[in-house]
């Protein structure tokens, strides 16, 4: 089973959507998405791309494959950088980076510390893995795996959120 930071995220937004995801029906245009942070990238700091290095990281746990996809990592600064075309600070973001901390660390590199970058706020936010944090990952690897070898999708979930939620009409168009 393939885990990557859109299922850890997922599971904290609704199990639905996770479950809706991790079994192949996907709404998001998630290769338009790539291309867009990664033109913002380039734009936004075009002096890193020498500099830095885009990595795609994996590691094994617990009978699960781990993958990232890491914006840029500073090998000489041991930093991870991600950056958002957000103009909003949210908590899935530093999930995510968290999440690539993690996958380092998996990896043998440890107390690599994390970068979120906001252009278009014009703030960076350090972000570091705790071992609440750890805890928390492992935790949720574990109710992610249950979740989606379940043969049943969780039900929807009637929340604000999904009004925005690319599965919105997939969810309700028979009410
Ligand atoms: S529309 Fe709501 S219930 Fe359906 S997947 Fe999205 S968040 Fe979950």
């Amino acid at each position: 089973m393939n885990l990557t930071a859109t299922h850890i995220n997922y599971q904290q937004i609704c199990k639905r959507k996770l479950w809706l995801f991790a079994n192949g029906i996907n709404m998001e245009h998630t290769s338009d998405m790539v291309y867009d942070g990664k033109l913002l990238h380039e734009t936004s700091y075009p002096q890193r791309a020498e500099r830095y290095e885009e990595m795609l990281i994996s590691a094994e746990y617990e009978g699960v494959s781990l993958f990232g996809q890491i914006d840029y990592f500073d090998a000489r600064n041991n930093t991870v950088h991600e950056t958002k075309r957000s103009d909003k600070v949210e908590e899935a973001h530093s999930r995510q980076l968290k999440f690539y901390l993690w996958l380092l660390e998996l990896n043998g590199v440890e107390e690599a510390t994390g970068l979120l970058e906001y252009p278009k706020l014009r703030k960076t936010d350090e972000v570091f893995l705790d071992d609440k944090d750890r805890e928390q990952l492992k935790k949720s690897v574990s109710e992610i795996k249950t979740l989606i070898e379940s043969d049943t999708c969780p039900p929807a979930i009637n929340a604000k959120i999904c009004k925005s939620c690319s599965y919105f009409d997939f969810c309700y168009s028979g009410e």
